[in-house]
């Protein structure tokens, strides 16, 4: 491996772990956005009720508050997975397919159908991310459970409120102060009405819905970086190594000093653990290959005489040749 090629090869890993990292941080923003909007549209519909002088009907109406709230935070939600998705799986695939382009390139060979390959894949990894099924629950289901659990929190820090007779605009503000400081911060302001709500709220809102968006997008770049690595001619492997925040689980230590053969941490595509191995996993997941220069090198040589490297050959009958347009 040259200077060169080494410096292609980290700088692609190193963009596409960039675009992950990113999109991370604004989901996380974006989630939190999503709870504290639902909370505070509540908060809103209670204080005009008081204004109106309906104190009395606010519990009757918020019901259907409520509901018409879970729908916005499902939808939401459903929104923000489905445009990460396009985005994570596009990171995962980013090493790939721009080594592949330039490695066709460099041979002239024409990168075309190629391209359509990857664009293939994007779309069902896509697919696959959107349809699995994780303990029974598809992400839908999952979305939904979510929307689900925001409407009783906040159904029931109503209820127990006005039953204890708050001001309807101190449970305005509860709402806002629940969902952006925690079950914690009212415990403190509200200690005998928050007994009554252990175990009914979650502590913070959003935490299961950002730890879900971290999962799902991880576990998207990783199905997409091995998808898209089995459409690069001169991939030969998939490293697994740790991050290096320093505080990394056994189960990750393991998984990236695991040798079979290929080197630490090194696994073949179809042997490769699943990524991320748990929730808010930092891991790093690139591609091994062959020298860039030697690789393209015999590309040219298969390219005037295809029997002079079957595995090339194989690529081009199994991978290459399905994205020509007949
Ligand atoms: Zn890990």
């Amino acid at each position: 491996m040259d200077v060169t090629e080494f410096s292609v090869y980290t700088a692609l890993a190193l963009e596409a772990r960039k675009k992950l990292i990113e999109l991370l941080l604004r989901q996380d923003k974006e989630i939190r956005e999503i709870f504290e909007k639902a909370a505070d549209d509540l908060a809103k519909k209670i204080r005009r009720l008081e204004q109106a002088g309906q104190t009395s009907r606010i519990p009757a109406l918020l019901e259907t508050k409520l509901a018409e709230n879970a729908a916005e935070i499902e939808a939401s939600l459903k929104r923000l997975f489905d445009e990460g998705f396009e985005i994570s799986v596009e990171a995962g695939m980013h090493q790939s397919k721009q080594a592949t382009l330039r490695i066709l390139n460099k041979a002239r060979i024409d990168w075309k159908p190629i391209e359509r390959v990857y664009f293939r894949k994007h779309t069902a990894a896509i697919e696959t991310m959107q349809t699995r099924v994780l303990k029974g629950l598809t992400l839908s289901d999952r979305i939904w459970g979510q929307s689900r659990v925001a409407r009783q929190s906040m159904g029931a820090i109503i209820q127990e409120a006005i039953a204890a007779g708050e001001h309807p605009y101190r449970v305005a503000e509860m709402l806002e102060g629940y969902v952006r400081n925690g079950a914690k911060t009212l415990v403190s302001q509200y200690p005998n009405m928050i007994e009554r709500l252990e175990g009914n709220i979650p502590m913070d809102m959003s935490y299961e819905s950002l730890r879900l968006a971290r999962t799902e997008m991880a576990a998207a770049f990783g199905e997409a970086a091995r998808q898209a690595a089995e459409v690069n001619p001169s991939n030969t492997g998939m490293k697994w190594s740790t991050s290096n925040g320093g505080n990394t689980c056994d189960k990750c230590k393991d998984i990236a000093v695991h040798d079979s053969g290929l080197g630490p941490g090194v696994y073949q595509l179809h042997e490769l653990p699943d990524y991320p191995a748990h929730p808010n996993c930092l891991c790093v997941l690139s591609e091994v290959v062959e020298d860039m220069d030697d690789f393209v090198d015999r590309l040219i040589e298969w390219n005037h005489n295809p029997l002079a490297h079957q595995d090339i050959e194989r690529w081009y009958q199994n991978i290459y040749k399905g994205g020509m347009i007949s």
